[in-house]
């Protein structure tokens, strides 16, 4: 199968790749996106829009993925090595073999735009779900996400390590993920189909009518509306760790404090505090059980896309127990045992994201970073 869906290229500067099935059990990306390219007649189109297949051997065979997940290996190394040749398509798992090809396709395309490059990768979930985006909480990529309408997610990348969106928004493009909905549920496709259209609209591409654009808006509503949420906790799933989540939970859904949600190798896994529980996983695949986000404040928002315009960092290395990181620029890195509280939420106003934490010591990246 070619990794190529479809191609339109246009006159304008914007360049919009989609990616879907990069979980090879999640097609209604591919299929939405191929109804866009076969539909294509060759209308006015101001810029060049790609469509990609991620993990073209797992798509083939309908599983999420073959050897290892093609979402959680987009590390730096993992580049660095593609990039020195050490990592190449003699390699043995499938998966890497499909990122060594995915990765030159993406890098050609780089090398083609002239002007803002825009990512967007198409997935879908085993629970029942409204339309959700999920954004490194990036100014640009709220700008574009705040349009859709539908719930915006921020914070995954800092509990899921290595996806493809987060490699890309590291290099400085606006970076989008989007859930259509259930993986097997009849109006996926459609949401994925509204979906693509509306960015296409929002990035100058497209120009629909009105009507059209309603018609689209209309097929993603829902009840929650364009709220924005924040990752709060991940259950964690081991190789070999059987999991099994409590039947009827749908995304969004209320949860309370010690509810009983799930069961891990046989024990009981109740809520660690309340919220609404995101991703919860009905599929024998995958090592994240479920997610609890929490809502947030319309004024956190604001004000922290003005303190990030701020340089911080050379003013944070001044603090007791904050150092900056050799070659590393931006990168700081925190003692715990100096500075003990409300380190992440202070850090996340002022436009950081936690790269990684362990007993000891947190690192932060700034999240604003222009284009290579
Ligand atoms: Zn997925």
């Amino acid at each position: 199968m070619d990794r190529l869906i479809g191609k339109i290229e246009g006159d304008g500067a914007v360049t919009v790749v989609f990616t879907a099935a990069i979980h090879g059990n999640e097609p209604s990306g591919y299929h939405a996106l191929k109804r866009l390219f076969d539909g294509y007649s060759g209308e006015s189109i101001q810029g060049s829009v790609y469509g990609l297949i991620g993990n073209v051997g797992a798509f083939e065979q309908d599983v999420r993925f073959l050897e290892k997940d093609l979402n959680r290996i987009w590390t730096v190394d993992a580049a660095q090595e593609i990039e020195a040749g050490t990592k190449t398509l003699s390699t043995t798992f499938d998966e890497d073999r499909e990122q060594v090809e995915l990765y030159a396709q993406v890098k050609e395309i780089m090398s083609q735009a002239e002007g803002e490059l825009i990512f967007v990768d198409l997935h879908s979930v085993s629970s029942e779900t409204c339309p959700f985006i999920t954004i490194n909480d990036t100014l640009r990529n709220r700008r574009l996400s705040k349009k859709i309408g539908v719930p915006i997610v921020l914070g995954l990348e800092e509990y899921i390590r290595g996806s493809f969106l987060n490699r890309v928004n590291r290099l400085g493009y606006t970076a989008i993920g989007f859930e259509g909905g259930n993986h097997r549920a009849a109006n996926t496709v459609q949401n994925q189909y509204a979906f693509i259209h509306l960015i296409l609209q929002y990035t100058g591409v497209m120009n629909l009518s009105h009507q059209d654009l309603q018609h689209h808006h209309n097929q993603l509503s829902s009840s929650l509306k364009s709220s924005f949420y924040e990752v709060r906790f991940r259950q964690v799933i081991e190789p070999k760790e059987v999991f099994v989540m409590e039947p009827g939970y749908a995304n969004f859904d209320f949860i309370e404090v010690n509810e009983h949600l799930a069961r891990l190798n046989n024990s009981p896994v109740a809520a660690p505090f309340r919220g609404r529980i995101l991703m919860p996983l009905y599929q024998p695949k995958g090592n994240d059980g479920f997610f609890i986000v929490r809502p947030i404040l319309g004024v956190a928002l604001w004000l922290s896309a003005r303190l990030r315009k701020l340089p911080w960092s050379p003013l944070l290395r001044c603090l007791p127990g904050v150092r900056r990181v050799q070659n590393r620029p931006g990168r700081l890195q925190v003692n715990r045992r100096i500075a003990r509280f409300l380190v992440i939420p202070l850090f996340h106003l002022l436009g950081f994201q936690c790269r990684h934490q362990t007993q000891d010591y947190l690192v932060f990246d700034p999240r604003e970073i222009n284009p290579v």
